[in-house]
């Protein structure tokens, strides 16, 4: 199994940020465009590399401080929209056949855009770049989710503008931003409001913090997925011997609430001290719906094929176990049932009967 071939294969993303995931030479020909003159360098590959070592760096407040610059020149509708095309394509190219890539609204008013302008261009980018990505014979289909900042105080507004978008290409809500002091039950009216709405919500939780946040996020808020949700390890004791899970892991692992694992991400923001020590493969034996993600593709230098690959050098995982957490992925979709089962059925099982010969 190499890079290559498993970019042949067909791969699902549930937790994949917009702002997160820009090319280096589009950040800055944007900047030009717009006359956003911040950049911390000034030609692609240095700009890349500023990212990389930002997000490397240990320090929350330098991570914190890549998002400003990639949000700065997502202001404009061909901002947003050329940010979206190019989202899409990019990751049709690496094999993903299915993507939920979120973002926050209310941080791309700076220019004075409404909320539902700033959907409305991101969604027409999706299109066009999932239109090019079927010409160019890597078909994808890629939905949106529309995430609120925690510390914020828009998340009903942002919910019913999840719910008001829900037939053109939005697929359901979160939250996100700083986890600790900001928990999730602060935004119960918006996640009732979805709820209400027989509307499909994810919430960052268990990442930055522990479990309480994970209590709350499938308790209070009865989200259907949680973001991360890699400190679920604090209720499961005797992991080397014989684990037993407490309460609030048995009611993840019964309920069958996907987590978003996002390996890279998860290293480097020091959710997990390394990916030897990643609980990806305790959860995926302990029989958990985990799911492989990329969080931020362009801070962490990385795509689903690489992350995929990292697990199967660090894991020793096969091609049945990849098909596994793509079909987990699948199945966990924010689009219909049909849909998802056609999904599977005539790309994703195919894909890699081909590649397990
Ligand atoms: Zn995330």
């Amino acid at each position: 199994m190499t890079l290559a071939s498993i970019r042949q294969a067909p791969k699902a993303v549930l937790h994949d940020h917009l702002d997160g995931g820009l090319r280096p030479a589009t950040v800055l020909e944007l900047a030009a465009e717009c006359g956003y003159e911040q950049l911390p360098a000034h030609d692609a590959e240095s700009l890349g590399q500023w990212f990389r070592d930002a997000a490397d760096s240990g320090s929350l407040e330098r991570y914190l401080e890549t998002f400003a610059h990639t949000v700065a020149v997502m202001q404009t509708p061909e901002g947003l929209r050329r940010v979206a095309r190019e989202c899409a394509q990019d990751l049709a190219a690496d094999g993903v056949v299915y993507a939920e890539v979120r973002f926050a609204p209310e941080q791309h008013l700076e220019r004075g855009l409404s909320l539902d302008e700033v959907v409305e261009h991101t969604l027409a980018g999706f299109t066009e770049g999932a239109e090019q990505a079927a010409a160019d014979g890597t078909p994808i289909r890629v939905i949106c989710l529309l995430t609120a900042m925690r510390h914020a105080a828009r998340s009903l507004e942002i919910a019913e503008l999840a719910v008001r978008f829900r037939d053109r290409g939005v697929g359901g809500f979160d939250i996100a931003g700083a986890e600790a002091g900001y928990p999730p039950s602060r935004h119960l009216d918006a996640f009732e409001y979805m709820r209400a709405n027989c509307a499909h919500v994810t919430i960052h939780a268990g990442e930055a913090f522990g479990l309480p946040s994970i209590h709350e996020a499938v308790a209070f808020c009865g989200c259907d997925r949680l973001g991360h949700g890699v400190r679920i390890t604090d209720d499961i004791f005797d992991s080397e011997t014989e684990p037993r899970l407490g309460l609030v892991a048995n009611y993840v692992r019964d309920m069958r609430i996907p987590l978003e694992l996002c390996p890279s991400s998860n290293v480097q923001t020091g959710a997990v001290p390394s990916l030897e020590k990643h609980p990806f493969d305790l959860l995926a034996r302990l029989r958990f719906r985990v799911t492989v993600n990329t969080d931020n593709r362009l801070m962490s230098d990385t795509d689903m094929s690489r992350e995929m690959l990292k697990l199967v050098e660090t894991f020793d995982y096969g091609w049945s176990d990849l098909e596994r957490f793509t079909i987990n992925a699948m199945k966990s979709a924010f689009i219909p049932f049909p849909e998802r089962l056609r999904i599977i059925d005539e790309v994703i099982k195919p894909g890699y009967a081909v590649l397990i010969g």
